[in-house]
């Protein structure tokens, strides 16, 4: 198969900036580069890049100061889809799971690999490679092999990489079951709509959506949700007021048992999520922000509840989820568009804007 003499790349030179004495504010520089390709070692495969999704973690580290493990310069993107061209699985289509575990650490032998500290994430720790890019050397054992690609492109299953399995490995920390009844605050995120999605698919009875945005929670309503609460310029309280009326009017009970999952990441959501938690109820935390919390502890013990926190998906996992995919049983299509990787900053900008109603995949056209 066709093996590049160089990888072309949209390279982050610097983030975004802002002087700490002075306020200077720098802008973040996003630069198309050509880089060697690193030498295949035993183990590894180089991929042809399908796809790779824009996800609220690159924006993160693009805009909001959050550090990558590797420094800039580097590519960011970490969801990714593409066809193995040398290497081990050579001409098999996959999809590359946003975090690799070392496999060999205890951690790792003690099923908890998602969260290896030696674990490599494209465009944060895998050196300077990310999945804004022509190509990626990446380790061979863990990639999700696509047999079928079900008609559908296969830049699309960039999106199983990281947005789709995080909410199974999410699921799997609240061990979630059967007839369980499930809370999801940012339901209509990235992450937040197949969190809503996978709950229901793996059998909860009744799955609340939390939001600010009424159209997207509309259609939260046919992906997953049986009850939706628009949360704009409404407090905590508030929001819990409206969780009862729904308990009530669905002859739920709202003071034990739910599993509520925070994907939003903001403070006002994490306040909500704590608000709701009550006995033998459990709390995941999904999203990711900097948002420091006030919160009695010492309810937990009184309610003999938990708070849960919840990073990547294991590798073993994303066949299963991949099945879940084409089975119908989560749908993708509606919550993504591709678009060149050339456009990649105006894709930036636009998702940072949070006005997309669907995740942006950026297809290669170097
Ligand atoms: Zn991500
Ligand atoms: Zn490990």
């Amino acid at each position: 198969m066709a093996v590049p003499d160089k990888i072309q790349t949209w390279q982050m030179v610097r983030p975004w900036s802002k002087d700490r004495e002075t306020g200077k504010v720098t802008e973040g520089l996003l630069e198309k580069k050509e880089i060697p390709v690193p030498e295949l070692q035993p183990g590894e495969s180089l991929v042809e890049i399908a796809g790779c999704g824009v996800c609220h973690t690159d924006l993160g580290y693009f805009y909001d100061g959050v550090p990558t493990v590797s420094k800039p310069p580097l590519t960011l993107g970490h969801e990714i889809s593409g066809t193995v061209v040398a290497g081990d699985l050579e001409g098999k289509d996959v999809i590359i799971p946003a975090v690799m575990p070392c496999n060999r650490c205890p951690i790792c032998e003690g099923g908890r690999g998602n969260r290896c500290l030696a674990q490599k994430m494209p465009g944060n720790s895998l050196g300077i490679y990310g999945g804004f890019s022509s190509h990626i050397v990446v380790p061979s054992q863990d990639l999700c092999v696509i047999e079928d690609r079900k008609g559908l492109p296969l830049s699309h299953y960039a999106v199983v990489a990281d947005a789709v399995t995080t909410p199974y490995q999410a699921a799997m920390r609240a061990d979630l079951k059967e007839g369980d009844r499930v809370v999801v605050i940012g339901c209509t995120g990235g992450v937040g709509v197949y969190m809503t999605q996978m709950a229901k698919a793996l059998g909860a009875s009744f799955v609340i959506g939390i939001a600010r945005s009424q159209e997207k929670l509309e259609r939260a309503l046919k992906y997953g949700a049986d009850a939706v609460i628009n949360s704009r310029d409404k407090d905590a309280k508030a929001v819990q007021g409206e969780f009862r009326e729904i308990c009530k009017s669905n002859d739920l009970p709202h003071n034990w048992g739910w599993k509520i999952f925070e994907v939003s990441g903001t403070s006002a959501g994490q306040e909500m999520a704590l608000r709701l938690l009550s006995f033998v109820g459990k709390l995941v935390v999904v999203g990711f922000g900097m948002a420091k919390n006030e919160y009695s502890i010492s309810r937990l013990m009184a309610f003999d509840a938990e708070i849960i926190g919840t990073w990547g998906c294991l590798p073993q996992y994303y066949p299963v989820v991949l099945e879940l995919v084409q089975s119908g049983k989560i749908q993708i299509e509606p919550f993504l568009e591709t678009r060149p990787m050339s456009t990649i900053q105006e894709a930036f900008e636009e998702a940072h804007s949070g006005k997309l109603m669907r995740r942006i995949v950026l297809e290669p056209d170097f």
